[in-house]
């Protein structure tokens, strides 16, 4: 193995601070000054991998650890990327703590005398969840030092179709030289629209450097992050106004979804402001509280006192200064880099997955594009067609109830079967577990089953209440292996619970 006589830098201590927004404070978090260790770095590679995120790690990892296939790494920010450090995984554990949160309020209707002394310790709580991304940072490139990919801490760019200079953290530049190149940059916060002050805001990155529990939050966005922050807020306890454009949110969801959460956030006490558009953020200076003036309908309106306002208005592909233009790789009109079915771009050995190709946005997906990418490329002959599916994959919101959805909404059914040729199955109801509780303490439950044709093959299922995101897998499988209504009746239900409703549906 040649080496050059560079080093590669690997951040081993404490976390780089993530920057609230911003393609150049993206950028700046990318170079940290923390404590490093030093490696060579290769010059010649089989398959370098660009972002070491969800995609890129499956694929570098399953290319190495069961080919021997010579693999290198280039990641600029954190190891795990979007998923591990600014995503599903603080998100997750920042929506535990808001469950709890309505755990204690609900204990009491059990019989329970929980006495809530102080108001919830965001500070601690953060200071311990980032304490959990660091430990998963630092598994991560274990498991790359396991699995013998070479990581290289650095901002790769495209020379070629199969060159890139990776800038090192200490500004030195080198080049690779690779047989296979694959682009997995993922996404970042697409930039608020130009309104005065829409910079006093901050994005989704912004959302886990927040230090202490704000008192007053706005958000900005109708899909599912803005949703889940919102619910969050809410149930720690935050004054939580939310803005979206039209009347719902959870837009690419079926309407019972749409229409049930939304109603549920209402209830909830969340301000939802709909048909509205913030037109100017100003800041006092005094107190650093913000004062969002809006339009609602046809009315303006005005919030002062705003600790927080999070822009989670979409995410934009990370593909500038990536060199793409060196290479003739194509993007589609929204800058998403074009591929096919089997992850090829249109220039041949280089091959994009995940965020980056706009394909069905979620960690899952790209780590099974990635490790069919690399089966398929370095595998045995009968892996020579592989590809990932992306039809009747399951996703879930981690909203206030959870939602879960898998398969055509009705809309789309409609579209593809026609409306003669579908039955729908739909409830509504009471989960058992709030049995005990005052009538404003109970959460909602609805549950609908698409079927399509004769056979009622489900092509939809869409569900909505407690324990929805652990449901949905199960029922997932049956969905992606082509059950019928009849399968599922003939599934004896489990009693007492509310996943049984889906099982016995009439
Ligand atoms: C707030 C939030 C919550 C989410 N919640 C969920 C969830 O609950 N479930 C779920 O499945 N998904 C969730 N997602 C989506 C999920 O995080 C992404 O779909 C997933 O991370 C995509 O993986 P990826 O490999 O395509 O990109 P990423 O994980 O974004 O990785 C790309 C990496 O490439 C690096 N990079 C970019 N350009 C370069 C370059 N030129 N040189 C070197 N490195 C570069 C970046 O620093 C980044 O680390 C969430 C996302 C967000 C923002």
């Amino acid at each position: 193995m040649q080496s050059f006589s560079v080093f590669v830098r690997r951040p081993v201590s404490s976390l780089p601070s993530v920057s609230a927004s911003g393609r150049l404070k993206n950028l700046s978090r990318h170079f940290s000054t923390s404590r490093f260790a030093m490696a060579p770095i290769s010059k010649e590679t089989d398959f370098l991998v660009i972002g070491g995120g969800s995609g890129g790690l499956g694929a570098a990892r399953q290319a190495s650890r069961q080919y021997g296939v010579k693999a290198m790494i280039v990641e600029s920010a954190r190891l795990g990327g979007t998923c591990v450090n600014v995503g599903c995984v603080p998100k997750k554990v920042t929506f535990n703590a808001a469950a709890i949160a309505e755990t204690i309020h609900q204990a009491k209707s059990y019989g329970f005398s929980v006495q809530e002394t102080a108001p919830f310790d965001w500070s601690s709580f953060k200071t311990k969840r980032d304490a959990y991304i660091k430990r998963l940072n630092g598994i991560y490139e274990r498991n790359l030092q396991n699995d013998k990919v070479e990581y290289v801490h650095g901002w790769a760019k495209l020379l070629s179709p199969n060159s890139a200079e990776i800038t090192l953290d200490d500004g030195t530049k080198t080049v690779v030289n690779a047989k296979k190149i694959l682009l997995a940059m993922g996404g970042r916060p697409t930039t608020p629209p130009h309104i005065a002050g829409s910079e006093l805001g901050i994005n989704s990155d912004g959302f886990f450097d927040i230090a202490t529990l704000p008192k007053k939050v706005a958000l900005v966005g109708a899909g599912y992050i803005a949703v889940e922050f919102a619910g969050m807020f809410n149930a720690l306890g935050v004054e939580t106004h939310l803005f979206i454009r039209y009347d719902t949110f959870l837009r690419t969801f079926d309407p019972m979804i749409q229409e049930k959460v939304v109603k549920e956030y209402e209830r909830l006490g969340i301000h939802l402001h709909k048909r509205s558009a913030i037109s100017s953020v100003k800041k006092d200076e005094s107190t650093g509280k913000l004062t969002l003036d809006f339009k609602e309908g046809d009315a303006h309106g005005s919030i002062s006192d705003v600790d927080h306002l999070i822009w989670a208005i979409g995410r934009t592909a990370q593909t500038d200064n990536a060199g793409l233009e060196n290479s003739g790789v194509k993007l589609t009109e929204t800058g998403h880099i074009v591929v096919d079915k089997f992850q090829n771009t249109n220039v041949e050995n280089v091959y994009a997955l995940g965020d980056v190709t706009g394909a069905v946005e979620l960690t899952p997906v790209a780590i099974a594009a990635g490790r069919r990418l690399a089966n398929r490329l370095f595998g045995p002959k009968e892996f020579e067609a592989l590809h990932l599916d992306y039809s009747n994959i399951p996703s879930v919101v981690f909203a206030h109830p959870e939602v879960g959805s898998i398969g055509l909404t009705e809309p789309q059914a409609v579209e593809k079967y026609g409306r003669e040729n579908l039955k729908i199955y739909n409830t509504s109801f009471t989960a058992m577990y709030y049995a005990m509780m005052e009538p404003e303490e109970k959460g909602p439950t609805s549950y609908k089953l698409i079927c399509a044709g004769p056979e009622e093959k489900v092509v939809g299922l869409h569900i909505m209440g407690l324990g929805s995101g652990e449901m949905l897998q199960g029922f997932g499988v049956a969905v992606k292996m082509g059950a019928t209504k009849r399968d599922f009746d003939n599934c004896v239900a489990i009693h007492p619970t509310s996943a049984e409703e889906l099982v016995t549906l009439k």
